[in-house]
């Protein structure tokens, strides 16, 4: 029988296609479910419009069944199918998509849950199998049609047997080669884990056929082998639940079988926006710093779905960096993705979801902040130095997002208290927001150069994180209100009388000029301190950088 011959341009497309476009094999068996799933979906929304045909949800199915002997691998659906013509078209025509057409042609509002648009999926079958056979039998047909291709060289189509409107996809599975494994795509616990991945909120059940062990019947301890049938997929994407349905337990549940951490997640986030774009997000704030977390390995991201597909593992794009600790996922229709469907073709809508997804991120950690203190700086004591170096990055472009988020040690409330605490509290007459920098309260409390500040009656914020100082140098101000380290040289508190320190310094003149000579370069100079109570001598500093700023810079690697 003649083999009708792919077009020139087909065929080196199809080599690209095999080849290049995917980065994993194993998305082969994404594409074929999202078939299988949009085909069932167009008997859903032929029955809506047609009396004619009757949609009964359960019997409808995708199936997936190894066969490791003859190196088989089947995926039956009880999908609309397809003609002879159809076959011819869709599958002999690549960048033709049979399911673009149909949204179109439908003009079905709902119809976004239809996954292919770009007619290539079909082909990754090519990535694992040397030869791929099609039979199907299309919804109102009295004929089923088989079609064969080994790949580039083109593709037969023959009359055949098919008792049941749908289609079953056969692939045989190419042997090892030096370089790659195929074996893997026959094994039972490796194709459920690639279901569980991608395709595990596609609406109709994905069943495997599974060996198990039963008590034989009459006996109680024989057992005898029976294949049950196994539903491989969750179907109903959480996400897409109601809120008022759904209890914390499900939210936890979801974060641990998704594998976002080992702890419990501190606070989830359920986001459904349906607006100028339309999406779903569940978003976690995990209770612990991950291990890695301040380490370069540390990738942030959320798992980003198109219509309930797995598209992107990790979507940095969704997350600002000193958001990075957010966990989670978004699931949207309105994406534009590229023809692998593993990245984004335009990122306009992504953009717009990042920045609704930011600001509920900030504002969920505000409502922590004013309603349950105790949770918040359980929060900020895992990732409070993520969001001071958020204040610090990118030139402070941040701060305003984040100034109201961070929170320094009291030296009065001897806890964590936020800018705004502090402000609130300072006495009219205060010009400044003091801050003590050292490696420990402890130590910050010992030095000299927090006595008269702290005499005064004012709050001393500790500073003890090496970005601390670089942070509050970028916030420069709050609320109007300067920082002022307490070793800085003008404190701004005014004590002694002018007179009183001229005596001083005159009177001591000598003592301090040879001090100066002997303390040489190491110091500017020496003078009467305003700040000293009971100390007799401390360091301060001239200029923005103070002394432990200094520090920091100087273990820097340069
Ligand atoms: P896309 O899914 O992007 O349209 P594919 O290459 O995956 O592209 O599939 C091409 C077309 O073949 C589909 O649009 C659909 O019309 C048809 N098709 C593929 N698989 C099936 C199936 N299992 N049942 C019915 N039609 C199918
Ligand atoms: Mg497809």
């Amino acid at each position: 029988m003649a083999k009708t011959e792919f077009k020139a341009e087909s065929k080196r497309l199809l080599e690209m296609m095999i080849n290049s476009i995917y980065t994993q094999k194993e998305i082969f068996l994404r594409e074929l479910i999202s078939n299988a799933s949009d085909a069932i979906d167009k008997l859903y929304y032929k029955a809506l419009t047609d009396d004619n045909v009757t949609f009964d949800k359960d019997s409808y199915f995708i199936k997936v069944v190894p066969d490791k002997e003859n190196r088989m691998l089947k995926i039956i659906d009880t999908g609309i199918g397809m003609t002879k013509e159809e076959l011819e078209t869709n599958l002999g025509t690549i960048a033709k998509s049979g399911s673009l057409s149909f949204k179109k042609e439908t003009e079905l509002k709902d119809g976004h849950d239809i996954i292919g648009q770009f007619g290539v999926g079909f082909y990754s079958a090519f990535m694992v199998a040397d030869e791929v056979t099609v039979v199907s039998k299309a919804l109102g047909s009295e004929e089923a049609y088989k079609w064969e291709s080994e790949g580039a060289e083109g593709y037969t189509i023959v009359p055949c047997e098919k008792d049941s409107v749908g289609t079953e996809i056969f692939m045989k599975i190419k042997e090892n080669t030096e370089d790659d494994t195929y074996d893997e795509f026959l094994e039972e616990y490796r194709l459920k884990a690639i279901i569980k991945k991608y395709s595990d909120f596609i609406r109709y059940p994905i069943k495997m056929d599974a060996a198990i062990k039963r008590p034989k019947e009459g006996s109680e301890n024989e057992f005898e082998d029976v294949i049950e049938e196994e539903t491989i997929n969750s179907m109903v994407p959480i996400w897409r639940k109601n809120k008022s349905e759904l209890t914390t337990e499900d939210y936890e549940n979801f974060y641990a079988e998704k594998h976002y951490g080992f702890d419990k997640p501190l606070k989830h986030i359920h986001i459904s926006v349906d607006g100028t774009i339309r999406y779903n997000s569940i978003l976690f704030i995990p209770e612990k710093t991950p291990f890695d977390f301040y380490s370069k390995e540390f990738e942030k991201g959320l798992e980003l779905y198109s219509s309930g597909v797995l598209i992107m593992d990790k979507c940095s794009d969704l997350l600002p960096d000193y958001f990075s600790f957010v966990k989670g996922m978004v699931d949207s229709e309105d994406l534009s993705l590229n023809i692998s469907r593993e990245m984004l073709q335009h990122d306009r809508q992504l953009k717009l979801i990042a920045k609704n997804i930011k600001s509920k991120i900030k504002s969920q950690l505000q409502t922590i902040l004013k309603n349950d203190r105790e949770k918040y700086e359980q929060f900020y004591n895992s990732f409070g130095r993520q969001l001071k170096f958020g204040v610090y990055n990118d030139f402070g472009m941040n701060k305003e997002e984040l100034q109201d988020l961070i929170m320094f040690y009291s030296s009065m409330e001897k806890k964590l208290v936020t800018l705004d605490e502090y402000v609130s509290r300072m006495p009219e007459e205060q010009k400044y927001i003091y801050y003590a920098s050292g490696e420990t309260h402890q130590r910050i409390e010992r030095l000299p150069q927090t006595e008269l500040v702290a005499d005064k009656g004012y709050e001393i914020l500790y500073f003890t994180d090496d970005i601390d100082e670089f942070a509050i140098k970028m916030l420069m101000t709050y609320k109007e209100k300067e920082f002022k380290s307490v070793s800085s040289g003008d404190l701004g508190i005014d004590t002694e009388d002018q007179q009183n320190d001229e005596q001083q310094e005159n009177e001591n003149k000598e003592l301090f000029e040879e001090m100066k000579t002997v303390l040489g370069d190491k110091v500017k100079e020496v003078k009467v301190s305003k700040r000293l109570k009971t100390h007799p001598v401390c360091l301060t500093t001239v200029g923005e950088v103070t002394i432990e700023m200094e520090k920091i810079l100087k273990a820097m690697p340069d």
